[in-house]
């Protein structure tokens, strides 16, 4: 670790060196999370105390567990990802999961009281990102911002204790994974369409509707499904109802074949008869739509924090390209024209983070308007594209190649944009 620690540090000397000097892109030094909580000091922590973890977490801490879980940064363009097996499998292990629940990284706001690290603090979440962003998970990514930044997001706020109880300890040991279905093949961006349905029946709910691009739909184990549970209040008839993995009548259709993201699962969901119990009614019936509405912030900068990671990622990996790469006796980076490409990018990045930083400062404290989260999520998505494509040209035929990071973000990288939070109105 001292040795991965010291190389790391020699790398961002280097990177001063050939670029001009930026101060270091580490959040935790950004986002002045570096020391211990005094206040988080000695406290117990659930699912990882009881397996010997219970150390604070530090912004340091989840970068180091970031780094044992996904396995430390690889230095190399094109050894950096050690999820290549989940991508050529089409599946990630749900094993990874709970090891990722195991060195706090995962489900980080889940209280105490159910296993969790109560990690409030987004900052925390964008240290998460970063990380993966470094060893381009891209689905283990995708997935995890699913859990933390949607599903968990709604079960959080929306539950009472008893369902806490029931739903939250097995999310706070990665062995449970959620989804959220609110598309449907005949609405996506205007949900006030959806047609599935739930009608009463004495204390239960009879499910029908058919679902589709849920994602992590195959391996969900809870469905949190957008539902019209009454055909005559208009915006105020639908409700959020939990579907749980054994019920009759829910059926999974098949794992649809994406352009990009190929281990994380994307599925089609169909609900016949099921018998729903009031009990697994997330928030107050007919809440459905203004609740979807009301937790796009957080969804917004979940789409935000990981595309700020990933350009920053790609722009590193694609300046050591640069300066590894020689052509006419010397490295490209030594060219005039690609030091222009590196430095109006590295330009554009700092700018953004600047603005990714102040939202996520403000989600914190609870300030983060759904426009300010809107622009991030436009602007950066936006940026992350450019990145990608710049940085493809400058690794020339290399980028082309799957065996380089640089190739798998493209078929990725505008699907995030499209993927989560949609307009709702
Ligand atoms: C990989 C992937 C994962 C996904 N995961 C999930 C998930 O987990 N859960 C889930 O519920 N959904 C998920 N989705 C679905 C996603 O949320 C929808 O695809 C998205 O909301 C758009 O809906 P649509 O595809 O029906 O497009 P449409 O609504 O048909 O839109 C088509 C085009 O019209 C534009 N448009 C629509 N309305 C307007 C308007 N008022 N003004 C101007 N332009 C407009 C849209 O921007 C788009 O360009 C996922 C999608 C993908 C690709």
């Amino acid at each position: 670790m001292v040795s991965a620690i010291v190389i790391g540090i020699v790398i961002g000397a280097l990177g001063r060196l050939v670029l001009p000097s930026r101060p270091s892109r580490q959040v935790v030094e950004r986002l002045r999370l570096g020391g211990a909580d005094p206040d988080r000091r000695g406290r117990a922590r659930g699912c990882r105390a009881q397996q010997g973890q219970g150390a604070p977490p530090t912004g340091r801490r989840v970068r180091e567990a970031c780094r044992s879980t996904r396995g430390r940064r690889a230095r190399s363009h094109r050894r950096s990802d050690p999820t290549r097996s989940s991508e050529s499998d089409r599946w990630i292990d749900r094993k990874v999961f709970a090891a990722a629940a195991q060195q706090g990284i995962y489900g980080l706001q889940i209280g105490e009281e159910y296993g969790g690290a109560a990690e409030k603090d987004y900052r925390y979440r964008m240290v998460v990102c970063e990380e993966i962003a470094r060893v381009h998970a891209l689905s283990f990514g995708l997935t995890v911002a699913l859990q933390d930044d949607l599903v968990l997001h709604y079960l959080l706020d929306l539950t009472n204790d008893a369902q806490k109880r029931r739903w939250l300890p097995g999310f706070a040991c990665g062995e449970t994974i959620g989804a959220l279905a609110m598309t449907e093949p005949g609405t996506g961006s205007d949900l006030r369409g959806i047609r599935t349905s739930a009608r009463p029946d004495g204390e239960d709910w009879i499910l029908n509707g058919q679902k589709t691009f849920i994602s992590s739909g195959m391996m969900a184990d809870l469905v949190i499904v957008a539902a019209r549970t009454d055909p005559d209040a208009g915006s105020r008839g639908f409700s959020l109802l939990v579907v749980e993995r054994d019920m009759p009548g829910f059926t999974r259709g098949r794992k649809l074949d994406k352009i990009g993201l190929p281990a994380q699962d994307t599925a089609e969901l169909y609900f016949e008869d099921v018998r729903v119990p009031a009990d697994n009614v997330v928030g107050l019936p007919g809440t459905g739509l203004q609740q979807l509405m009301s937790h796009l912030p957080r969804e917004r900068l979940g789409v935000t924090a990981t595309a700020i990671a990933t350009s920053r990622a790609i722009f590193d990996l694609t300046r050591d390209y640069c300066f590894d790469r020689r052509a006419f006796g010397k490295p490209i980076g030594d060219f005039q024209h690609i030091r222009f490409e590196l430095a109006e990018m590295a330009t554009e990045i700092d700018v953004a983070e600047a603005y990714v930083d102040r939202s996520v400062r403000a989600y914190s404290a609870g300030e983060l308007t759904p426009v300010d989260a809107a622009k991030g999520k436009w602007f950066v998505s936006e940026l992350q594209k450019r990145v990608v494509d710049r940085c493809l040209q400058l690794h020339g035929g290399y980028g082309y190649m799957k065996e380089y990071p640089v190739g798998r973000h493209t078929s990725t990288q505008g699907s995030r944009r499209s993927t989560a939070a949609p307009p709702r109105s």
